[in-house]
């Protein structure tokens, strides 16, 4: 079906995105899977391409374009070659605006840069061993202790957490913490007492750096405070719409282009002397999984037109979050079943999708949490 999402501006950004994948990602990957972490010149190649900080004003070297459209189209080419490990949709759409909405003049010129080039990778840390859903159950502090704070605490599950030389650390500044008490700290690379723990071993993603972080009386100027004392989780809530929104782009994109691989598997894979495209029930499946698809992209790409409009409520991010993602791990889980045994191989596309895939449902908010965001909106 003809999308009406995208100019030819976008699908010419789209080429160039799958340029830069073939030469500089698809050819490594199976490597940086085996070492659990892509190579930093892999970051410095986006930068020189053009695809870190695609909203961040050209004046501190962004492509200084707010329009969503263009991180779409970068969410579902990585997500279709299979590009789990080079986190740039995280980078950009996810912890840029908070350097983009709340960093002062100062703070821009410091880190924009080397943010837009590559040499400094970025990281986000909220979760905590005791805490993921529950942000206001945080407990890493940051105390006042006058040009500085200090911060002790640790947090885990952080993507880029091995290789981030910047990490905005959600921290509580009031004993109490909470709504009204967390604020956002820039750690740097290199700060006394921040040191990095296990790279973790996951089921999926295998290429993507995801590590404990711990801070023991880390001196974090208060030149590296973002935005206002206090604000952190007001800010959080106002970036977590376009947060979902990214997730749930590279979710149907996941979902369509598995089905378009089980689709042509079908058609060529025969049993009982027939193409199991033949059969009944695999045709069924086919024809659920492509409306199921069909009606998600259309809400999708709907969402994403309200965001460039500035008009996405975070009830709509939620909706398209937890249905897009619930849709990529079904779709994964039959189309893996309609491939047999190869599907279960490692090497099989349909066996990347659904590993790599999986954890959709549950970073960026759980299908839980963003029901009760959506219950809540309706029921109060
Ligand atoms: C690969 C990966 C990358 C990640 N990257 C980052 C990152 O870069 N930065 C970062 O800060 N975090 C990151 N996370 C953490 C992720 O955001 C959390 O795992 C997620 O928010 C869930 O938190 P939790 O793991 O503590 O689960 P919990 O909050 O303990 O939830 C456990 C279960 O209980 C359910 N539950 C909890 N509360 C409710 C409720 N009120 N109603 C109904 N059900 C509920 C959940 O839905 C879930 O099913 C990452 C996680 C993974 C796996």
């Amino acid at each position: 079906m003809q999308r009406e999402l995208y100019t030819e501006e976008h699908e010419d950004f789209r080429e160039s995105v799958r340029a830069f994948l073939a030469k500089e990602v698809i050819p490594h990957h199976a490597r940086w899977e085996q070492q659990g972490i892509v190579d930093r010149d892999a970051w410095l190649a986006a930068g020189r391409a053009g695809l870190l900080g695609l909203a961040v004003d050209e004046q501190y070297g962004g492509g200084g374009s707010p329009d969503f459209r263009f991180a779409a189209v970068l969410a579902e080419e990585f997500t279709r070659a299979g590009a789990s490990g080079l986190a740039v949709g995280l980078h950009n759409d996810i912890i840029g605006p908070y350097l983009t909405g709340l960093a002062t003049e100062e703070q821009k010129r410091r880190w924009l840069p080397g943010f837009c080039s590559g040499e400094l990778i970025s990281a986000i840390a909220m979760t905590e061993p005791d805490t993921g859903s529950d942000l206001q159950a945080i407990r890493t502090t940051a105390v006042d202790a006058g040009d500085h704070y200090v911060l002790n605490g640790s947090k885990t599950f952080i993507s880029n957490g091995i290789l981030a030389d910047l990490v905005v650390v959600v921290a509580k500044t009031t004993e109490e913490g909470g709504a009204h008490g967390l604020s956002l700290l820039v750690v740097e690379r290199g700060m006394p007492g921040f040191e990095r723990g296990r790279n973790l071993d996951k089921i999926g993603q295998k290429a993507q750096d995801t590590a404990e972080l711990f801070f023991q009386d880390v001196r974090v100027p208060k030149a590296n405070l973002l935005g206002e004392e206090n604000q952190g989780f007001l800010y959080l809530m106002r970036n977590l719409a376009q947060e979902r929104l990214a997730i749930a782009v590279a979710a149907i994109a996941g979902a369509e282009f598995v089905l378009e691989e089980t689709t042509a598997y079908v058609k060529q894979r025969t049993a009982f002397g027939r193409p199991l495209a033949k059969l009944q029930h695999v045709r069924f499946e086919i024809a659920e999984l492509a409306t199921e698809c069909a009606v998600t992209r259309a809400f999708v790409d709907r969402c994403v037109l309200e965001h460039n409009r500035y008009s996405l409520t975070p009830v709509d991010a939620s909706m398209a979050k937890w249905w897009a993602t619930e849709l990529q791990k079904r779709t994964a889980d039959r189309c893996l079943q309609l491939h047999g045994g190869s599907g279960y191989m490692s090497d099989s596309a349909v066996a990347r999708a659904f590993t790599d895939g999986r954890v959709q449902t549950i970073y960026g908010g759980t299908t839980e949490i963003m029901k009760e965001i959506v219950g809540r909106s309706l029921l109060g």
